[in-house]
């Protein structure tokens, strides 16, 4: 069956004829393809095209698609059952080997996705803390919950007024503009007695890629420590590919708690949140903090999320981030060469191609850029097997599976571009 086909009969059943809104390539003035299967850097779609995959599943698959050992522990596991709703080795071993890794994370919890891992821990920052308030980065998008949606990042940016979330809710919900800490030190000079935490992407990729400026980071670990506020670092994108020890590693610096989502799950539903003990243990049945989840710990998402940090491991991060430095560059200069105004953010192996005259350190900026060229970009690149994000505001991830051979058969579908 074909894409339009499918797509249809998608409409009939599902809002938008998709699960997740920027599916619908709407950003992107086209209709989604349906895909067939996936396998290292590639996807093919329901009519056999072949793409070059940078979206790789929002990021998670650092891997690449299908890698043969997350393949090998998913068999296994499936045929010692798929949920069990009780206790498993697989959950011990994936949370020993996430504190190995991130050992800020001394405790954790797994849920099954980032944004009941972000939910549970403003529950968490809220209950330890007996405070309300929670300071969030316009831009910054923490999943979709109530609180997290005012002025999020990704699809949620365009929302007016966030119908279905009532004021009552984020009116707890003080917001910045990202790399601001002024505002962030305005907030707590005016309500610092209740401000329970400071949520942020340590570095922003809802906005398209934003870094954090010098001494952002390091001004919100100090002004929570000063107020005895949470700080929480959302590392659903970050964690485990800035480095093997996520953005907190890479920049040194310590939050209180962390979220994680999709990588650990190396494609399954996963999600986890986590920190120092003295504050885990205040959630349930330790403390009175409640949360809870039927498929938390599934034994098959264990197993996926535990092969994959330990092939990560085997990985070279350095290798390919500087080859992911020269090939974003490389695409950067193809498109300016025709004439275009691009502004590039790249960390590791991650970034984000603005069509922008000045620089992106923020959502004001970011919403500047030029959505019409992006799509149109896009489109040209999608026809040529190139599966780019759907939307100018969200980042492009490479993979240890993509070859030098992909890289530059990218730049050569570039290089066909005309705007
Ligand atoms: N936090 C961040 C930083 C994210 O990028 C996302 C999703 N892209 C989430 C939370 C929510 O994760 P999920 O889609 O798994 O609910």
């Amino acid at each position: 069956m074909d894409s339009k086909t499918l797509y249809a009969r998608a409409q009939r059943v599902m809002p938008g004829g998709v699960n997740s809104p920027l599916r619908a390539c709407r950003y992107v003035n086209s209709e989604p393809v349906f895909i067939e299967r996936a396998e290292g850097a590639y996807l093919w779609d329901v009519e056999g095209r072949k793409y070059i995959d940078y979206v790789l599943s929002w990021g998670p698959l650092l891997l690449g698609h299908c890698h043969p050992d997350v393949a090998e522990a998913v068999y296994m596991a499936v045929n010692k059952g798929t949920s069990y709703g009780a206790p498993c080795e697989g959950e011990v071993a994936l949370a020993e080997e996430i504190n190995k890794l991130v050992p800020s994370m001394e405790m954790m919890r797994m849920v099954s996705s980032g944004t009941e891992a972000t939910m549970s821990a403003l529950r968490l920052a809220r209950g330890y803390t007996g405070r309300n308030k929670v300071v969030k980065f316009v831009g910054n998008y923490h999943g979709h919950n109530d609180a997290f949606l005012a002025a999020a990042g990704s699809a949620a940016q365009i929302v007016p007024g966030t119908p279905g979330v009532p004021e009552g809710v984020i009116q707890y919900t003080l917001l910045a503009q990202y790399n601001d800490l002024e505002a962030v030190k305005a907030h707590f000079e005016q309500s610092g007695d209740d401000i329970a935490c400071v949520i942020v992407e340590p570095v922003a990729g809802n906005m398209g890629l934003v870094l954090p400026k010098d001494g952002f980071l390091q001004g919100l670990r100090d002004l929570c420590t000063q107020y005895g506020a949470l700080l929480i670092f959302d590392e659903v994108i970050t964690g485990f590919r800035l480095s093997i020890g996520g953005a907190q590693q890479r920049f040194g610096i310590t939050p209180d708690l962390t979220t994680m989502g999709k990588i650990i799950g190396g494609g399954f539903p996963v999600g986890c949140f986590g920190g120092k003990r003295e504050i885990m243990e205040h959630m349930a049945p330790c403390g009175g903090v409640f949360q809870a989840g039927t498929l938390s710990g599934n034994p098959v998402a264990m197993a996926s999320g535990l092969a994959t940090l330990k092939a990560l491991q085997q990985c070279d991060y350095d290798a390919l981030e500087a080859r992911t430095t020269k090939f974003a560059s490389e695409l950067c200069n193809i498109l300016r060469e025709k004439g275009q105004a691009i502004a590039l953010n790249r960390i590791a192996s991650v970034y984000t191609l603005y069509f922008s005259e000045v620089p992106v350190t923020n959502m004001i900026e970011s919403s500047a850029c030029n959505g019409d060229l992006y799509a149109a970009f896009w489109q040209q690149m999608h026809a040529q097997g190139v599966n780019l994000a759907p939307a100018g505001f969200e980042c492009t991830f490479t993979s240890f599976a993509h070859t030098d051979e992909d890289l530059e058969q990218t730049l050569e579908a570039a290089r066909k571009v005309s705007f």
